[in-house]
């Protein structure tokens, strides 16, 4: 495993006044794959969407790869960072949703370069040509003119991860990439998600697929009310687990 990619050190954040982190840590390295569980409601999609942003963060900072998000460090104070620099440094994390996201007007090669060509500045051959090496990829070079509604939810969500992965992003962000499919689509997802574990792809995986976890994750974390009960490799965490609410969890979904 290399340096250290993410780095969130005590994060915060209420809405309203339902504190709903309340003091998270969680440091991810390199080619590492974080796996995170936890019941509904304990916080898991709220931290995921703090390492890119789309949560400002109470109190609490996240780092990527060595540059803090959302903040500039000038001396010894923290600067807010303008939305636009904020969208551009957002650039350098993939997100996956559980609800795919893709953009219904465009077709499924257009989806993937839309962002290449228009953050990055990429030529549009350019973006063309890794767009359809990654839609080879993920299984799909043969759906390049196809639109969106005309794939079956796991070969959306598989247009997504290519998408994400135009970008090249220093991390790959994950919540809960299979739920929204049909049971017999869920295995094209996860195994294309396998493949970037193997490749040395940086992940934080939020889902509740507890074999998925065993066989992919180097660190499983287990959250609940906001805070992070539990880590470890995964036949620490699954296997034995240390804590009541980890193993009360755990009894329920396996
Ligand atoms: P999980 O992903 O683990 O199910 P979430 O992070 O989605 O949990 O939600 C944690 C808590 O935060 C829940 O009580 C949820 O209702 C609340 N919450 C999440 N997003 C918002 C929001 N935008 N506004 C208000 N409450 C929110
Ligand atoms: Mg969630």
């Amino acid at each position: 495993m290399g340096e250290v990619m993410v780095d969130l050190r005590g994060i915060h954040k209420s809405f309203g006044t339902n504190e709903v982190l309340r003091g998270v840590d969680l440091e991810v390295r390199a080619g590492e794959v974080v796996v995170i569980l936890g019941p509904s409601g304990s916080g898991k999609s709220t931290l995921l969407r703090t390492i890119n942003h789309l949560e400002k963060v109470d109190r609490g900072y996240v780092s990527i790869d060595g540059d803090l998000v959302g903040y500039r460090r000038v001396g010894d104070k923290l600067h807010e960072l303008r939305e636009r620099e904020v969208l551009k440094q957002r650039t350098h994390i993939g997100f996956v949703f559980q609800n795919f996201n893709l953009f219904p007007r465009l077709t499924v090669l257009e989806n993937v370069v839309e962002a290449p060509i228009s953050a990055r500045r990429k030529a549009a051959p350019v973006a063309r040509a890794e767009g359809r090496a990654l839609l080879a990829r993920v299984g799909l070079a043969d759906k390049e003119d196809a639109y969106p509604r005309h794939l079956s939810g796991g070969q959306q969500q598989r247009v997504a991860i290519a998408r994400a992965l135009a970008l090249e992003p220093k991390v790959l962000l994950f919540d809960e990439p299979t739920s929204a499919l049909d049971p017999e689509l869920v295995g094209e997802v996860l195994d294309v998600v396998k493949d970037l574990a193997r490749s040395g792809t940086t992940m934080v995986v939020v889902t509740h697929e507890v074999g998925f976890a065993r066989e992919v994750a180097d660190t499983v974390v287990f959250m609940d009310g906001g805070l992070v009960v539990e880590q470890g490799p995964p036949g620490q965490v699954l296997d034995d687990p240390q804590h009541p609410r980890t193993r009360a969890f755990l009894s329920k979904v396996l």
